[in-house]
């Protein structure tokens, strides 16, 4: 398996809650390296933009308004097969079925404030990544 990298973001209600390291642990620990990071608080366009896929999705509006109810940790992680395994460590989408041990079993609030975000393949994560990094921040 290749060297990967993906994006993770660390939700609102996680920073709210000054989870962020708790949650770099977790993501630490299954073997995931930051190698970029930084925290910023979303505007309206910008968290609409990064979901444009979710647009037509019934609960696209409150998604974009608790994305910008706090500030978000944006991450770069590297790793063997990261966007895969940065999946695993999050858990699924909705915490009532997350498996023991991940993040959004330990950490999610609800289907919606569920802690963290990860890019879902490998061209998502190079378009993702681009929205929030230049080549220059990111120190593998
Ligand atoms: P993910 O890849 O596991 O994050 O899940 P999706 O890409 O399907 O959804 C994106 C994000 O939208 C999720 O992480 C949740 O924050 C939110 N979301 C997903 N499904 C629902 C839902 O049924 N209701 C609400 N309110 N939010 C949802």
């Amino acid at each position: 398996m290749a060297l990967e990298r993906t994006l993770s973001i660390i939700k609102p209600d996680a920073t709210r809650r000054n989870l962020t390291g708790a949650v770099n642990a977790k993501l630490e620990g299954a073997g995931l390296r930051i190698v970029a990071q930084r925290r910023v608080r979303l505007t309206t366009a910008q968290a609409e933009a990064f979901y444009a896929v979710h647009r037509e999705r019934p609960f696209f509006r409150d998604l974009v308004t608790f994305m910008v109810s706090g500030p978000v940790v944006a991450q770069v992680l590297e790793g063997e097969n990261a966007v895969a395994r940065n999946r695993e460590v999050m858990g699924a989408t909705n915490p009532a079925n997350a498996a023991p041990g991940t993040i959004r079993k330990e950490f999610a609030e609800s289907i919606e404030a569920n802690s963290v975000h990860g890019s879902d393949s490998a061209e998502n994560a190079a378009i993702e990544i681009a929205f929030f990094f230049s080549g220059l921040d990111i120190v593998g």
